[in-house]
């Protein structure tokens, strides 16, 4: 059984579950925000982690009731399993324009297409009753057509492969440099570029925020651990900054 609750307050709920990735499969982070009988569900993952995700989510909300299900980007471990979740709830899948016409690929049944609502690039918001969600532009960091989802309710921002860790033996980063070694090489490689890096950082302080919490790996909690992943993230060499004619070059024989 997994689902560990990270924040409930006046009818409001953020659930994770980190436990459900087989061995051999990259760590992947579901959460769940259920706020006044209606509910988010986030980055569902791949079919290895259907049916368990399924039966844990229903100690806290009846999954079938699930509203919308968000989709960060196309990667399989964010969306394998959406055929799934669209057979056996009344959900909403909401995912990157860019996006759309791939999930067949992942064995969406056409008559369930109908259900993935495009999010254009400025992104959206959405409402769970009296909570309105805001889906944020955040291209290129990995995918080219990424979002994340601030939560206003709990403050909290869902912000996909940002952020991300892999290997961290625990939930909550607790000493930030030392967490830095599960998590930099996988930014410097996946993230595309300083630059949206920065615009993000930017973006991202507007908002009020308590706690960061990624699709993969240990979730950043209170105003000081989140302000040091932001500055972080603002300043880091990454992707196409890294690259040069030392790998662009013709692999020997
Ligand atoms: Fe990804």
């Amino acid at each position: 059984m997994s689902g560990r609750v990270l924040f409930e307050e006046n009818d409001h709920k953020i659930v994770l579950f980190e436990e459900l990735t087989p061995a051999s499969a990259v760590q992947a982070n579901q959460y769940l925000i259920v706020h006044k009988g209606e509910a988010m569900l986030l980055d569902p993952g791949g079919h290895k982690v259907f049916s368990q995700l399924q039966r844990d989510i229903s100690r806290f909300f009846p999954p079938s009731q699930i509203k919308y299900i968000f989709l960060s980007h196309q990667d399989p471990d964010v969306v394998a399993s959406i055929n799934g979740w669209l057979l056996t709830t009344n959900a909403q899948a909401l995912i990157s324009r860019l996006w759309i016409r791939f999930l067949p690929h992942f064995g969406l049944d056409s008559q369930l297409e109908n259900r993935v609502i495009p999010i254009e690039d400025r992104g959206m918001r959405v409402k769970l009753g009296d909570c309105e969600l805001i889906i944020l532009p955040a291209h290129f960091l990995h995918s080219p057509g990424n979002f994340q989802v601030y939560d206003p309710c709990s403050k909290t921002l869902f912000s996909g492969d940002l952020g991300a860790s892999l290997g961290s033996p625990y939930v909550f980063v607790e000493d930030f440099d030392a967490h830095l070694r599960y998590m930099e090489p996988f930014h410097k490689r996946y993230m595309a570029s300083r630059k949206v890096m920065n615009l993000w950082a930017d973006m991202v302080s507007e908002l009020d925020i308590e706690m960061i919490a990624p699709q993969h790996g240990a979730v950043f909690k209170g105003k000081g651990m989140v302000e040091r992943f932001i500055n972080w993230a603002r300043e880091l060499p990454c992707g196409v900054d890294l690259m040069d004619e030392g790998v662009y070059s013709i692999p020997g024989g």
